[in-house]
């Protein structure tokens, strides 16, 4: 295989590796992935296909960095915990037995390695009734304590804690309390927290109205708020916190493919896939970065990883074990797929197109196209072979597909650290930086040093000198055309930011995970105009992080950038 270099040696040894009963590392990376393509050939045999030659190519695609599933398939395929998926929401309805039993269902998606989304919005609000004993209930926000402190306690064995998403809709009672839980020290350390957001908030946000608040339980009208405060609110928060971020719920659903099973309601922990409760989603990413020829993208190569990655991933489906039986009947009714994208800003550099530019939007655009557009033809292939979806005859997919959606672009947080590429969609943090995680990762782009290497201003004390810094753009001797390939999170602005994530999701199935990076002096009003042009650019969830805010961000060992 391709040599690893050594943060991916780190990652791999500290997190991936089988170990024996003592705590010894027992697998080598090649041999990580000959676990994981030989697992996952396995379930070609079920459908005549080829399963030698499907586990050469599974093993090639990975080895050469080009593909990799998410961690949980990684960590688990061949294992006695064979859970392969990292998205799940699960549901949560207004009884202390959905409660406890959404919370221990939780535990088990955690003890996997996958991290849950719920909405909270069914429950009743603080200080509503509790018929049956004559109390007073505490409302979605004690609730979510629980949650938060049981996620705390399950280590995913010892590789990382668990994540959730906690989603409340703004129509709910305790939207305030909700809006601000993450103000004060560690409160929510393992949650996200998304404001749900529907046409009848921004009609009444447009009017500059007030909206309804509604009891769940009865839904009787128990009071009103302005929409415009929500937003401020928010906005103050997430300033201090990063959280809450925005659901655009009716966007979300206007795109859901199978209505027939329900709405879509909540989200995977950061963002990038709604989902219906119990069901989950198989994450992958194409390593963009090893999709070019130095210059320009190679299209067949990317249609042919594309092709296989669609395969890969069905084929985890195939495979997957699930701690919940009513997660494996709807996994199986949807088979939902996310396959999407890392390296994008590296392809950005060898194609020489700025990140913060028109030409880089409107690259996104044909990319993530002809990304979907073969995945779509991929999956129908696939329904040719092993069949569509159990529930495709009522959705809103026209033609047979093997899967009820294809694509998402996920953060990948640890898997781009394996891949040695800019993460996601995200521009570059830095040239060379110290990532804060696993005892201090070393991170030196590659390609900055080649092209500084190439054009002769490449030094010793001027890759120090640039160590940590956020910007390089007021360092003298960088020529001008180069400082422009390397713009980072923080040389981008919000707005550089959110037209790529609307670009991608324009066409990609499921959502897109982004974080929207604000310098340190941005206002409150700067984060409450990023969530407005958020709606505007029609995406389907917002995160904004200010640089320097309180980041108790949910993926500790995998911090968003
Ligand atoms: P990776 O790079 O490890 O494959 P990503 O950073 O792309 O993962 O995250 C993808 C999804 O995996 C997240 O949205 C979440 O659903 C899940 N996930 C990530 N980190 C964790 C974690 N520490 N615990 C539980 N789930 C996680």
């Amino acid at each position: 295989m391709d040599s690893l270099d050594s943060v991916a040696e780190t990652v791999l040894r500290r997190r991936y590796l089988r170990r024996d009963e003592n705590g010894n590392v027992v697998e080598t990376p090649a041999g990580m992935f000959r676990r994981v393509a030989e697992t996952l050939a396995q379930a070609e045999g079920r459908f005549d296909g080829d399963v030698e030659a499907t586990g050469r190519t599974f093993y090639e695609a990975m080895t050469a960095l080009e593909f990799l599933p998410n961690s949980p398939t990684l960590m688990n395929a061949g294992t006695e915990l064979e859970q392969l998926a990292a998205c799940f929401v699960l549901p949560v309805e207004d009884s202390l037995e959905s409660i406890f039993t959404a919370l221990k269902q939780a535990a088990l998606v955690h003890q996997s390695g996958g991290g849950t989304g719920f909405s909270f919005s069914n429950l009743r609000p603080e200080g509503d009734v509790v018929k049956k004993t004559g109390g007073v209930a505490s409302g979605p926000v004690s609730f979510m304590r629980i949650f938060d402190a049981a996620t705390e306690q399950i280590k995913q064995g010892g590789r990382r804690r668990g994540a959730n998403m906690g989603v409340l809709d703004a129509s709910h009672p305790d939207v305030e309390m909700f809006v601000t839980a993450k103000e004060g020290t560690g409160a929510f350390r393992n949650f996200n927290l998304s404001v749900a957001t529907d046409a009848m908030f921004w009609e009444a946000y447009d009017a500059g109205e007030p909206y309804d608040l509604v009891n769940p339980r009865t839904d009787e009208v128990v009071g009103q708020a302005d929409p415009d405060d929500v937003l401020d609110l928010a906005a103050e928060t997430a300033w201090e916190t990063g959280d809450p971020g925005l659901l655009f719920l009716d966007t979300i659903n206007e795109h859901n493919p199978t209505p027939q099973l329900g709405r879509l309601e909540a989200t995977n922990p950061c963002g990038e896939v709604p989902l219906l409760p119990y069901e989950a989603c198989v994450l992958g990413s194409i390593n963009l970065a090893r999709h070019t020829d130095g210059e320009a993208v190679d299209w067949d190569k990317l249609r042919e990883t594309v092709h296989m990655g669609v395969r890969f991933l069905d084929n985890a489906i195939v495979l997957s074990d699930f701690p919940v039986s009513e997660i494996e009947e709807m996994m199986t009714a949807t088979r939902k797929l996310g396959l999407g994208v890392m390296g994008f800003h590296d392809m950005l550099v060898d194609l020489r197109i700025p990140y913060y530019s028109r030409e880089a939007v409107e690259f996104a655009g044909e990319l993530m196209s002809f990304i979907h557009d073969e995945s779509w033809a991929a999956s129908r292939q696939l329904a040719d072979e092993r069949g569509p979806f159990p529930a495709w005859e009522d959705s809103t997919r026209a033609e047979p597909m093997r899967n009820a959606t294809t694509t998402t672009i996920a953060p990948t947080g640890t898997i781009s650290l394996i891949a040695g590429c800019s993460a996601s969609i995200e521009p570059i943090y830095n040239v060379a930086y110290t990532k804060q995680v696993m005892g201090g990762l070393e991170i030196v782009n590659d390609r900055f040093v080649d092209l500084a290497k190439e054009r002769g201003f490449y030094a010793e004390e001027l890759m120090a000198e640039l160590h940590d810094r956020t910007s390089i753009q007021n360092v003298e001797e960088i020529p001008d055309d180069v400082k422009q390939l390397f713009h980072t999170a923080h040389d981008v602005p919000a707005d550089g930011h959110l037209r790529v994530q609307a670009a991608f999701q324009e066409h990609v199935d499921n959502a897109v995970s982004k974080t929207v990076n604000l310098p340190r002096s941005a206002s409150v009003e700067d984060v409450k105009d990023v969530f407005l042009t958020a709606r505007e650019f029609g995406v389907k969830g917002i995160t904004v992080f200010r640089s320097g805010a309180r980041s108790e961000q949910v993926l500790g060992e995998t911090p968003l950038q």
